[in-house]
């Protein structure tokens, strides 16, 4: 067996092996991968890899936000460390359920804000504290590397929805 030493990310002090052709935290690219061309414009060095699908991005097609390289199509992914945002709503029942979807799909999950208050609302809304319970989305995170998967389950799972119910819009009172 040999022991994986690990160095810090110059750019943002993850850890990563030495061989590392670029960061899977933040995406940036070492030495070698730094010549390479990006994915969608041949004639474009890439400069840095979208730390969501791994595709090489440039200056065109990527996007850095908070210090990680993201593809047009992902930048607007939450990143919290390493896991990535799947599934977000002020409906805790909402959440819940994309929850315990990816779970049985054998997906680790982590979540925000699924607070027990989330729990206790039924819809009444004029309770001040469900109110700013409700400003606060219950979030639901996979690891980043799982992302790509656990967004075509819950695609696949959206899809099977659509037809079962209409999608209740804003129930503003
Ligand atoms: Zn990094
Ligand atoms: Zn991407
Ligand atoms: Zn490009």
């Amino acid at each position: 067996m040999d022991s994986p030493e690990y160095i810090s990310c110059t750019s943002c002090s993850e850890e990563i092996t030495p061989d590392s052709e670029f960061c899977p935290h933040c995406g940036v690219l070492f030495s070698e991968a730094a010549k390479e061309k990006c994915d969608t414009h041949p004639a474009n060095l890439a400069q840095g890899i979208c730390v969501i699908c791994r595709k090489l991005v440039c200056e065109v097609c990527g996007k850095i936000v908070h210090g990680r390289n993201f593809c047009l199509g992902h930048q607007t992914v939450e990143v919290r460390q390493d896991w990535a945002r799947a599934f977000q709503s002020t409906d805790i029942n909402d959440s819940e359920l994309v929850k315990s979807l990816l779970e049985s799909n054998g997906f680790k999950v982590l979540v925000q804000n699924f607070t027990p208050m989330g729990y206790a609302w039924d819809g009444g809304g004029d309770s001040s504290i469900s109110r700013s319970t409700l400003n606060k989305p219950a979030k639901v995170f996979v690891p980043i590397p799982e992302y790509i998967r656990a967004e075509e389950a819950l695609k696949e799972w959206k899809s099977g929805e659509a037809d079962a119910g209409e999608q209740e819009s804003d129930t503003s009172q």
